[in-house]
Parts: structure tokens; sequence; C-alpha cells
């Protein structure tokens, strides 16, 4: 399979050991990054840590040590499947960068929780592998031997990793240049500059007696522009106001902020 791509940052190799390879490659074979494979991209890699099993029922999972409840994934076939992706990798490259060890984020309920700025920084990777547990986890020796970044989706348990990884997949893909038809439509939207986005409206213009805000139809680039600022400062404010902090607000930004913030008395201290 041809999935390694060389590059300079512009494209994104995905690999993801799992149990579950089908679960992510059709998932994530669909829309935009579906389409995004097609392009070439980004390119997906699932790995099922099944097929290095040394089990001749092909099992990879035991009882836990101590007892408890579950069964855990057993260090032996998620080391095996990782030495031999990381061989593949690794053997297409610079021989100066043999020492050079792939990024493997490793989803979990016990990891800081994902965000765009997560996303932006893991964008920049030229391969991103995502090991996937289930059962009760993953044996903790082989995670301490390759995994270099513990995230989580959220604070929930789930049955197994492969939905996290799809959603970071996602997430990651649509900072890749070419994946969003429009390049300037993830600059624009929720979360950049610590802000959530405007209301977005489309036709019809009247719905249910309901219009579109005038200003959208003014054909005035900077007064919708304007407008579009200051509503992503009233929502994030209404929100997420824990946000606000981090925003990156003008002076004149800043004081239509505390001028809300005065009518809806509460108090937020910008940077
Ligand atoms: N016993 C584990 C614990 O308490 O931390 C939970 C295991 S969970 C049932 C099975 C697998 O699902 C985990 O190994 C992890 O890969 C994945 N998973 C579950 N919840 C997750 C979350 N919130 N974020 C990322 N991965 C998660």
């Amino acid at each position: 399979m041809d999935y390694y791509k060389e590059g300079y940052g512009n494209y994104m190799n995905f690999h993801v050991l799992t149990l579950f390879p089908e679960m992510v490659t059709q998932g994530l074979n669909t829309s935009i990054t579906g389409r995004a494979i097609d392009k070439g991209l980004i390119s997906l890699n699932a790995i099922n840590i099944r097929d290095y099993s040394k089990d001749k029922h092909n099992r990879v999972d035991d009882y836990p040590y101590g007892g408890g409840a579950g069964m855990v994934i057993q260090a032996e076939p998620v080391y095996d499947a990782y030495v031999d992706l990381s061989a593949k990798l690794y053997s297409k490259k610079d021989i100066n960068n043999s020492n050079k060890k792939p990024r493997v984020i490793y989803v979990t309920p016990q990891g800081p929780i994902f965000n765009q700025n997560m996303a932006k920084e893991f964008s920049l990777e030229e391969d991103l592998i995502f090991l996937c547990g289930h059962y009760e986890g993953i044996d903790e020796r082989v995670l301490e031997m390759i995994v270099t970044d513990y995230v989580s989706i959220g604070d929930y348990v789930l049955t197994g990793g492969e939905l996290p990884a799809m959603v970071m997949i996602d997430a990651i893909s649509r900072l890749i240049p070419g994946v969003l038809n429009n390049d300037s439509s993830s600059e624009f939207e929720s979360l950049h500059d610590n802000l959530l986005e405007y209301p977005q409206y489309t036709r019809p213009e009247v719905f249910r007696g309901e219009s579109v805000p005038s200003v959208l139809l003014s054909g005035h680039h900077a007064n919708i522009e304007a407008w579009r600022r200051q509503e992503a400062i009233k929502r994030t404010l209404e929100r997420r106001p824990d946000l606000l902090p981090e925003a990156n607000l003008s002076k004149k930004e800043q004081e239509l902020l505390y001028k809300l913030q005065e009518e809806e008395d509460v108090t937020i201290q910008p940077n």
C-alpha cells in the first residue's frame, strides 16, 4: 500500500493502531476527509493490532494482573505493530533522522483534553500514529515505551479509542492546506483567536417572519466584518466566557467587551 508520501508539512500521513480498522477507514473515507484522501492531501493507514498476535486464536488481550474487571490489551502485539510501522516510515527518510521517533498519540480519558491549539500543533507533523485502546486499556509497559502524547476527547469513558482518534484526525485534517474547499474557512471559525464564530445565515432572506440581519445584505464588507467580530465577542461572552482572557482583541473590541460585561454584570479579565 502506498500510504507513505514525502512532503514538507502540506500533507499528513495518519496511522491508526486499532483492533477495529474498518471502523476508522469507513468513518474517515466519507465526506471531506474522504475527498482529502482521494486527492492525496492526507493518507490513512489503519493497522490491525490483531495481525501482530502470536496466539493461535489471534488473541491480543488477557486478564489484568492483580485481578479486577475486564481485559487488558497485551504489550507485545502493540509493540510489534509499532516497530514494524516505524521501520517502514523511517527507512524512507534521511539516514540522519534515524534517531527520530514518530509521534504516538495514545487516546485515553487520562490525558489533557484535545482542543484547537493541539490540532494546530499536530497538523505540523508529517506522520502521526494514533493508538486506540479497548477493554480496560493497554499494558502500561508498552505505553511507557512508545507513547509521546496522552490525549482525551472529554471527561467521559468510551468503549474504545477509535471514535476519539477519528475526532482528532478530522479536526487536524481540516487544517491541512487544500482539505477545505476555501482555505480561509478554517481561519474564521469557532476557537480561532479564542472566539466563537459569529452567527451564520443563508437563503431565504425571511424565514417564518425572521429576517437576516440587514448589515449582511448591505454589501459593505467593512461593516459586515465589524458586525461579525462584535457578534463573535458577544456570543463568546454568553456561551464560553472562559475563552475570553486568551482572546486577541483590539482596544476598541476590549471596550465593547467591558460594555457588554457591564450590561450582563459579568467580569472577565482580558489579557
Ligand atoms: N480503564 C480505562 C480508564 O479508566 O482509564 C478506560 C478504558 S476505555 C473503556 C477503552 C479505551 O477507550 C481506552 O483505552 C481509550 O483508548 C479509549 N477511550 C475511552 N474514553 C476516551 C476518551 N474520553 N478520550 C480518548 N480515548 C478514550
